[in-house]
């Protein structure tokens, strides 16, 4: 099998990275993995099983016990976008069993995607670091906070949720501080990640500098964008 071409795309939430991340894939034709949403499926299953008081052993013990079909259920659920649901899974995600229940799933798309795809654009928080350190192209996508929680407050109200601004701000706060601060897997940048600060860009304008960016790279160098 040749080898595929892996991209990483970490940072914040409601940074941009998973709207650059579905773009750049698109734009080369690679298999897109959110892997939010694998820590979204675990945590909504913890909630479902056990609720706000699960400790770190349900937590694995749910982690360990889903099936790919619950998994594919779980990430079509109508509250996987909640902030309810993104608060379990910063939780979740701070458990290294739990982790590690979902680095093989993530490790092996990026090296066999499916669809036979050339290659695979992973978006997530650790993609660069600790999943798949060795990837082609490594993005970092920061933007300021309050930035952020004006995009993830407008989002909310576009699906119709009442949303206020200063829990949403909060929300992310509180996220950021847990997503940094664990001991396992924290985010932050590769040492050799390139940044992008989208506090002040359009989509498109982040899309064109990550782009020259991964035309910077030797995996990148022959590719033509896909028809
Ligand atoms: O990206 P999203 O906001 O959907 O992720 C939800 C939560 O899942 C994050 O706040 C983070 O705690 C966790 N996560 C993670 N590692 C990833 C992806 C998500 O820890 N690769």
């Amino acid at each position: 099998m040749a080898e595929r071409i892996v991209v990483a795309v970490d940072g914040p939430a409601a940074s941009g990275k998973g709207t650059l991340a579905r773009r750049l894939a698109a734009q080369f034709g690679f298999a897109y993995l959110d892997t939010g949403a694998l820590y979204r499926a675990v945590g909504l299953a913890v909630l479902h099983r056990h609720g706000e008081e699960a400790g770190p052993d349900d937590m694995l013990e749910v982690a360990r016990s889903l099936t790919a079909a619950d998994v594919l259920v779980l990430t079509g659920h109508p509250s996987l976008r909640t902030d309810r649901t993104a608060v379990a899974a910063s939780r979740v995600a701070a458990v290294a069993a739990v982790r590690d229940t979902l680095a093989d799933i993530q490790r092996r798309f990026a090296v066999d995607p499916p669809e036979g795809a050339r290659g695979a654009v992973l978006d997530g928080r650790d993609i660069g670091t600790v999943i798949c350190p060795g990837a082609d192209a490594k993005l970092f996508v920061i933007a300021d906070t309050e930035v952020r929680a004006h995009r993830r407050l407008k989002e909310l109200h576009e699906r119709g949720v009442p949303a206020i601004w200063t829990e949403v701000l909060q929300d992310l706060k509180d996220r950021d501080d847990r997503d940094s601060r664990r001991s396992v897997a924290p985010l932050r940048p590769a040492h050799d990640a390139f940044l992008i600060d989208t506090s002040e860009l359009s989509p498109t304008q982040v899309f064109d500098k990550a782009i020259a960016f991964l035309h910077s790279r030797p995996a990148f160098a022959a590719l033509q964008p896909s028809v």
